[in-house]
């Protein structure tokens, strides 16, 4: 009888130590993937069509994550009004309604790159970059000047029917302080006015059907470019639906994939 007493028990001791070994290799790996995390810096760029969502996924992250977000139209308009030297430049093709040339684009967001490279902050590069030349020059300058950095391209993918449907349905409040978005799907707007400040809702003539298809067509022979830009680069393109997905569940997806 004792020696079945003492057999228990031994087996008893040997599970309790084999469960705090399961639980330290367990909190091990979970301490692991933590510190992986936090010494991974991310650049991030989303493919994404007009209207797909890009904007609001960048803002969330930025507000709720502390990501840093560069808007090149931003920096556009802060080059010209601290006057710098790529300002004065870019006011030359502004001023003459002419493009800007990538070199000059692909100069400002570098200066911009190596002022951030040593944050801990991940970033997001909104709207940039636009063409396949300015995808190619991006690349060579991470990986020559911020080696720590892994560039990730993440495509929002959503259908030209669905998204159409979206923005043909969009009105907008054309008070400059408000400019609350709506749906047409929405029974609150019924009467055609804005919840918060009254105004009479309209259509953007971005979103009437004739502009959006050809919004469609530049977007995606600009698309078909970049993605051809980063194959041949070998840049892995991630893939996130935002099909029929609230903006709050298309950050929780983007989320699960950092
Ligand atoms: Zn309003």
């Amino acid at each position: 009888m004792q020696t079945i007493t003492k057999i228990v028990t031994n087996i008893f001791i040997f599970c309790l130590i084999l469960l705090s070994g399961c639980s330290n290799f367990i909190n091990n790996s979970k301490e692991v993937k933590n510190n992986m995390l936090k010494n991974k810096k991310f650049i991030f760029t989303f493919l994404s069509a007009p209207g797909a969502g890009k904007g609001t996924l960048a803002q969330q992250a930025a507000s709720k994550l502390n990501f840093i977000v560069l808007s090149t139209g931003d920096l556009f308009r802060q080059h010209i009004a601290n006057n710098t030297t790529i300002g004065q430049e870019l006011k030359k093709y502004m001023d003459k309604g002419e493009l800007v040339p990538d070199d000059l684009v692909i100069s400002m967001v570098k200066e911009w790159l190596l002022s951030v490279k040593d944050t801990d902050r991940q970033i997001i590069l909104d709207g940039f970059p636009r063409t396949d030349v300015q995808a190619q020059k991006l690349i060579t300058l991470i990986k020559n000047n911020l080696p720590e950095h892994n560039f990730r391209v993440v495509k929002l993918e959503i259908s030209k029917g669905e998204i159409t449907n979206r923005l043909v349905n969009r009105r907008v409040c054309p008070n400059k302080s408000c400019q609350a978005v709506y749906n047409t799907s929405m029974p609150e707007i019924a009467a055609g006015k804005c919840l918060k400040c009254s105004s009479v809702l309209i259509q953007r003539n971005d979103d009437k059907p004739e502009v959006i298809s050809q919004r469609f067509d530049v977007y995606y022979k600009n698309e078909d470019e970049l993605i051809k830009a980063y194959q041949d680069s070998g840049i892995n393109i991630e893939i996130l639906s935002v099909s029929q997905k609230t903006p709050d569940q298309i950050f929780e997806e983007f989320k699960a994939i950092l």
